[in-house]
């Protein structure tokens, strides 16, 4: 009966729960102890590359990685949302900086895109810390590009504005991720000093089914020179997406198509060393 449906129904979402809430703590708990023990964590890099033909990469998107003892490989969508959850994200946010800074010694003058969660720009401060930290190990910020999402935009918050327009200050690059997935206006765009957009690849994987889909990025690339933004085509899986993203005006593209994320080691040349120290 429909009842019985409902009450079955019913059952089953409160077992799903149950158990996103269990698997919830036991990522928080392994997490905490990564994060202690120093172990399991590491950074994956992924080539950005320019749009104009045979260029080489000269700049990555810096993806974290996570395996547990416990728990295996677990994908940095669901730690990354536990860790923002629980409060991990601060310890977590400085740990990987670390990371990023200390193989970035290692890539000569590339640069690199680090992911930034708005828990962490919610922290006053948090732009002076993380220019410090960057200066401490030799790195020059302009080789650092901070990706934010637009679930910035939704937590309209003065300190996330105030330390945004900090690391803009201070030389780094701001590129707004996932871009048309969330709430973002152009009108916010105006306000705050993005350098970078970075089209979703949902609307990427658009383009091929038609007429609809082309004219959709094409309109996100008018507004984006508009106003003088860089472009980045997340998600570029195959060559015919990336000829009818160069033909749209995109400047750099990022995807399986030209490269998955790998460690560091995967992209430096041999012989390449750590640069000696500044000091
Ligand atoms: P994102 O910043 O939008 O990163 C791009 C995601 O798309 C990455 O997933 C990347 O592996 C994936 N990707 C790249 N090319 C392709 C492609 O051609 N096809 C498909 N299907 N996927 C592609 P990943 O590494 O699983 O990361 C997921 C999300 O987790 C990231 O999305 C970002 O929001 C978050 N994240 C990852 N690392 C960090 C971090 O260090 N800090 C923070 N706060 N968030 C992070
Ligand atoms: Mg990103
Ligand atoms: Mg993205
Ligand atoms: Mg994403």
């Amino acid at each position: 009966s429909a009842k019985l449906r409902e009450t079955l129904e019913v059952v089953r979402y409160d077992k799903r729960m149950e158990s996103e809430d269990l698997d919830h703590k036991r990522i928080e708990r392994e997490l905490r102890r990564a994060l202690a023990e120093g172990e399991g964590l590491e950074i994956h890099y992924q080539p950005i590359v320019p749009a104009s033909l045979g260029a080489a990469p000269i700049r990555y998107e810096a993806l974290a990685r996570w395996t547990s003892p416990e728990l295996g490989a677990v994908a940095p969508d669901r730690f990354i949302k536990v860790a923002e959850a629980s409060g991990l994200i601060m310890p977590l946010g400085w740990r990987l900086l670390d990371l990023v800074c200390a193989d970035m010694r290692l890539m000569d003058q590339a640069r690199v895109s680090i992911n930034i969660s708005p828990a962490q720009l919610m922290s006053r401060g948090f732009a002076e810390k993380f220019t410090a930290v960057v200066l401490s190990h030799g790195i020059a910020p302009w080789r650092i590009e901070v990706e934010v999402t637009e679930q910035i935009v939704v937590r309209d918050d003065a300190t996330i504005e105030h330390e945004l327009i900090a690391l803009s200050h201070n030389g780094f690059t701001l590129a707004l991720d996932d871009f048309g997935t969330g709430f973002a206006s152009i009108g916010y765009l105006t306000q705050m000093p993005f350098d970078v957009l970075k089209i979703d690849r949902s609307f990427v994987r658009s383009i091929e089914d038609g007429q609809q889909g082309m004219r959709m990025v094409r309109s996100i690339v008018g507004l984006a020179r508009a106003m003088e933004l860089s472009i980045v085509a997340e998600g570029v899986e195959s060559e015919a997406e990336a000829v009818l993203l160069r033909r749209i005006g995109a400047d750099f593209l990022q995807g399986y198509h030209f490269g998955r994320p790998a460690p560091v080691s995967a992209w430096i040349k041999p012989g390449a060393g750590p640069r000696p120290d500044p000091a």
